[in-house]
């Protein structure tokens, strides 16, 4: 072994006081950004530049799984980046085939492609949809359907299967070979494989929809949709970028309805805040030959030497018991909330930590407004949509801090029934 280096820490640091106006003025404009600028993290805790401490129940968005700077996670980091760090797909690296076979292993899945975020592997996914169309169903300008109010990416082909409307207006023309069905609703899917004669190859859809408002999938529709996928030999891809790596309680979010995908994309959860995305799929669509698919970064050591430590990490801490037991906790108290201020919270949903509290439609307020009163009272939350606030915490809150979050968001809510009584 090569002796650690000293670690240089000044040499690049930027100016002394954070100028959001700098910021502002070299960045370009895509985010809506709350007016906090975030220094440094410790388990479910982040501190901004004045020095404020926030309780982090958005987590990177649903991303940092064991919470920040997590010893186990910044090891790995550490000593991977002392060993080696990245050589690209030219080779064979052991930390690629190591976290491969774990997903596999823990998965319906047979075989995994790595990438770096949640749209390439949805893109991996249709790509492999469409080889699948005409290698193995003879479809020669094959249709993927998705659902309305879906999030899959903000890659072109990505923002086309996404199925808001909003995310494609600037974008036109977009791809073909995609069409789009209302979530939870078989006798649509039927009518939508008969409207496409043949031509539908497969369905890429969330178990849970996340960014669409936390709306948890329904058992008997995929029950449904998995029966009619094997009728017609379709493809079931479900995308787990955000429900799955144990959000929902279970290691995956199809775990929860009861069904066995063809496709599963990950990516948010599975670093644990470090970039990494996997496309599984079964051996019988298995159809990629070398030099269909690629990607530069996709599945280094250092990526996937992390990702097996998050893997190893859940089964080893036992957090998926956690996430039951603190989604309970978190449920209770959305429930309260929504019995005691009826006309501003109107319902909760979710699975485990992936939950959502709904705001009623004629609400005075929209979801980021409930998220701004929730920062002055030192938590981080995140909309999903304008009707629904998200709390994805890290999978590693503890009940003390769920109660504190709890309280700093009765607080919150407490403030804004006075302001609009
Ligand atoms: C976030 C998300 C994506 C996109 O992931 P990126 O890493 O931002 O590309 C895709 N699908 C779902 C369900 C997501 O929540």
């Amino acid at each position: 072994m090569v002796a650690a280096p000293e670690v240089v820490t000044a040499a690049f640091l930027p100016a002394e006081e954070f100028d959001r106006a700098d910021f502002d003025r070299y960045v370009m404009g895509t985010y809506a950004r709350f007016p906090i600028a975030l220094e440094r993290g410790e388990g479910c805790r982040v501190w901004d530049t004045e020095g404020k401490s926030y309780l982090d129940f958005v987590a990177g968005i649903a991303t940092c799984t064991l919470g920040h700077s997590h010893p186990l996670v910044a090891a790995a980091v550490q000593a991977q980046m002392q060993t080696l760090q990245h050589v690209s797909n030219l080779y064979y690296t052991r930390w690629q085939g190591a976290l491969a076979q774990w997903l596999v292993e823990n998965s319906a899945a047979d075989r995994a492609f790595f990438c770096n975020s949640g749209a390439e592997a949805n893109e991996g996914a249709i790509k492999l949809a469409r080889k699948y169309a005409h290698k193995v169903l003879n479809i020669a300008e094959p249709v993927i359907l998705s659902a309305h109010s879906s999030f899959h990416g903000r890659t072109l082909a990505t923002v086309t299967a996404t199925g808001q409307p909003k995310y494609q207006k600037p974008f036109t023309p977009l791809p073909t070979g995609f069409d789009y069905i209302p979530y939870n609703d078989l006798p649509a899917l039927q009518a939508a494989l008969a409207k496409h004669q043949g031509k539908v190859c497969a369905v890429l859809i969330e178990p849970l929809q996340g960014e669409g408002g936390v709306r948890p999938g329904d058992r008997e529709y995929f029950q449904g949709l998995r029966a009619l996928c094997d009728e017609h030999r379709l493809l079931l891809m479900v995308d787990e970028v955000q429900a799955g790596m144990g959000r929902s309680g279970k290691l995956w979010g199809y775990e929860n309805l009861g069904i066995v995908p063809d496709v599963i994309t990950t990516a948010k959860g599975l670093g644990g805040g470090f970039p990494i995305g996997a496309m599984l799929c079964r051996e019988s669509c298995n159809v990629f030959d070398p030099g269909d698919h690629a990607s530069t970064f996709g599945g280094n050591p250092l990526a996937c030497r992390v990702g097996l430590t998050v893997c190893e990490t859940l089964v080893q801490e036992n957090v998926l018991a956690n996430v039951r037991d603190r989604g309970e906790q978190l449920q209770a108290g959305l429930q309260s909330l929504v019995a005691r201020y009826p006309h501003l919270c109107a319902a909760e949903r979710g699975w485990g930590l992936l939950r959502g509290l709904v705001l009623p439609e004629n609400s005075p307020m929209q979801a980021r407004d409930v998220v701004a009163a929730a920062i002055a009272e030192g938590l981080l939350l995140v909309p999903a949509g304008t009707q629904v606030v998200r709390f994805v915490p890290p999978l590693i809150v503890t009940a003390a801090e769920m109660a504190e979050a709890l309280a700093a968001l009765e607080r919150a809510i407490g403030k804004l029934a006075a302001s609009h009584s």
